[in-house]
């Protein structure tokens, strides 16, 4: 085993023994690897990542504060294990004890109608060799209700994390939008904003646009949201005047 530590990762007294545990865990039931690199990352997109060599040997960049949970991060590794993938994620937008931020929101990726954890693997399946995949929950019903529009998703933070709009998941807004929106989010992750001409900051550059309209249902999706997107504002403000109401 090799162990690489990039620069910003926090020093943890128990680094090697976790990453021992890891690559231990990982020679064992992998067959007939011949090695593994480990690399402990501080990044903010890409938190895990794996590939195998032609030599037989594996190459694992894993974020600091994940290498403790190991024997999740080998159950993801080995069998694209979704709870430990769940469990994970978790553990990446808790706080961290010394850092004074907001309270840590809870992500659950599960909703009433649409698994959006199960969505986004696909996704990420079908159109980026499963690569790319961050957290992602449902959002919060906002405190105010919208005016003249709103963000049916949104993908930021440090590290990346996706939340969409909890208006999506309903039994009437069919699940290849909800899909689609997700889809939109996630090349946020895969084309990050760059300075475009005159440094300005693109977010939806040229190679955006062309992998958003790459998608089989662009045009659908677009006028889908055309025609709907107002009874979502107006199910969105019911909702928060009925929360306002309770409080
Ligand atoms: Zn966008």
């Amino acid at each position: 085993m090799s162990l690489h530590v990039r620069e910003g990762a926090p020093r943890d007294p128990r680094r090697l023994e976790h990453a021992n545990n890891l690559v231990g865990c990982l020679l064992a039931e992998w067959g007939d690897l011949k090695g593994c690199k480990l690399v402990v990352n501080n990044n903010r997109r890409s938190v895990l990542t794996w590939t195998t060599r032609e030599d037989r040997t594996l190459d694992v960049s894993v974020h600091h504060s994940l290498l403790v949970e190991w024997g999740d991060v080998a159950a993801v590794i080995l069998r694209r294990d979704d709870a430990a993938w769940a469990r994970l994620s978790a553990r990446l937008h808790a706080a961290p004890p010394d850092a004074p931020r907001r309270a840590p929101e809870e992500l659950n990726p599960k909703g009433d109608v649409y698994d959006l954890g199960l969505m986004l693997r696909r996704l990420c399946d079908t159109y980026f060799n499963g690569e790319h995949l961050v957290p992602v929950g449902w959002g919060r019903w906002p405190s105010v209700p919208p005016r003249r529009g709103m963000r049916l998703g949104s993908c930021g933070g440090n590290p990346v994390v996706i939340r969409i709009h909890p208006c999506l998941d309903a039994p009437d807004v069919p699940e290849w939008f909800v899909e689609f929106v997700l889809y939109h989010e996630l090349l946020h992750v895969v084309v990050p904003p760059s300075r475009g001409a005159g440094g300005r900051r693109e977010i939806h550059g040229d190679e955006f646009m062309r992998l958003e309209r790459r998608h089989p249902r662009f045009r659908e999706a677009m006028s889908w949201e055309a025609q709907n997107i107002r009874g979502l504002l107006d199910r969105t403000a019911r909702r928060t005047r009925r929360l306002a109401a309770r409080r």
